[in-house]
């Protein structure tokens, strides 16, 4: 079944053929069979089976959020308040949310992910990546993990989000545990394996027997470092070649200058921005031209999750990235699409090119700019997976 989408005002491919024209305009996309065979000028697209006016909007690729923290249950709301009015974020606010999910049955878990995920697809993330990290045992790690498959191939396995209570005055014996059995039983339901390095979570020493051992059981590489301070992950994330590192809120020199290196060859490790935590930890922002200016990669995702930061909006840490972070709006967007794909080895998301999967989001506005332009406005009006109009969120206007 080919879709073919027209009367398209600006779309926007990041097409990795044609680098030097991110954006076109009188153009239209074709998708067939999930994928797209062919995008050009409007005036010589070809006939397909259906149609999607774009009634002259813009088009973009589908967003890549490669961070998302979403099998877990209750909230932390209190929390939340408490830290709009003083209270700094810590790492020990995730145990209350381990208690709470523990205590789930696998449906309400089911249900509750179920409905975070079409939370957001409907703001046009049509690749996401989810961590386990709320269960802290071997069976509720591996729970989240076969839950998350349900909805996603990008599966994150977290066990060292932080060392559970039980575990508080015997913390060795838990990084064994993630290290060995619970990695054991985690692996075939995860794509990727996560450490938090933090002073309330993991120690760099720690996160590189767990990311070791990942590895060695067949696992991708990610990190979570430089939330609250400089703490030694980015380097760790570079020397073990981690697909992504993720917050990098707090950078040193000579963190920066790795990055770029290892992101000259074209993989290397990427700087995933996450400026939406630091809106809801009131967090002081990165300057993201730091890290442009030297060459690094970077992509930006939502980090929803119940703690930190609990909005799953790509669309809002875009206008922060813009607002707040010092990139351009074409930047923040090729951050939050191609950046992500590249922050999960993946070439077939991010863009519209040729051969890439028909992932696209129609915005309700003429130009991509307006995402960071008009913030908090539901600029998604339909999301596009595969050439199916599956949101079918057509705004009056
Ligand atoms: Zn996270």
């Amino acid at each position: 079944m080919s879709c073919v989408i027209t009367n398209i005002g600006q779309l926007v491919t990041f097409d990795p053929a044609d680098p030097d024209r991110p954006i076109r305009t009188d153009a239209a996309l074709v998708i067939d069979e999930g994928l797209v065979p062919w995008v050009g000028d409007a005036a010589n697209a070809p006939a397909a089976d259906t149609r999607i006016d774009a009634d002259g909007a813009a088009v973009i690729p589908g967003f890549v959020d490669s961070h998302s923290h979403l099998v877990f249950a209750g909230d932390r709301v209190a929390e939340f308040e408490a830290r709009m009015t003083g209270r700094p974020y810590t790492a020990g606010g995730i145990r209350t949310t381990v208690a709470a999910t523990r205590a789930a049955s696998d449906d309400d878990l089911r249900a509750r992910l179920a409905h975070l995920v079409a939370q957001s697809r409907a703001q046009g993330t049509t690749t996401l990546e989810i961590k386990s990290g709320y269960g802290l045992s071997l069976a509720d790690e591996e729970r989240a993990l076969r839950l998350a498959r349900e909805v996603t191939d990008e599966t994150t396995f977290l066990g060292a989000h932080v060392v559970p209570a039980e575990f508080a005055h015997d913390r060795g014996a838990y990084v064994d545990l993630v290290c060995g059995d619970m990695l054991a039983a985690c692996a075939p339901h995860a794509r990727w394996v996560d450490v938090f390095i933090d002073s309330g979570a993991f120690t760099v020493d720690e996160a590189r027997r767990i990311l070791t051992a990942g590895r060695d059981a067949g696992l991708g590489l990610r990190v979570h470092a430089g939330q609250l301070e400089a703490d030694g992950g980015v380097a760790l994330a570079v020397e073990l070649d981690a697909a992504s590192v993720d917050h990098c809120t707090h950078l040193t020199d000579a963190d920066i200058a790795a990055l770029a290196e290892s992101a000259r060859g074209g993989a290397g490790t990427v700087a995933t921005l996450l400026p939406l935590v630091e809106f809801s930890t009131k967090q002081p922002y990165l300057d993201a031209r730091r890290l442009l200016d030297a060459g690094v990669a970077i992509a930006i995702a939502s980090d929803c999750n119940p703690g930190s930061n609990y909005s799953s909006s790509v669309p809002l840490a875009v206008a922060l990235a813009v607002r707040e972070l010092g990139m351009t709006p074409l930047e923040a967007l090729a951050a939050a699409t191609r950046g992500g794909a590249r922050a999960l080895r993946r070439t077939d998301v991010g863009h519209l090119g040729v051969g890439a999967r028909g992932d696209a989001v129609i915005l309700d506005a003429p130009d991509y700019r307006y995402l960071a332009y008009r913030p908090g406005v539901p600029l998604v009006r339909t999301v596009v997976v595969g050439g199916v109009d599956i949101a079918h969120l057509r705004q009056a206007r």
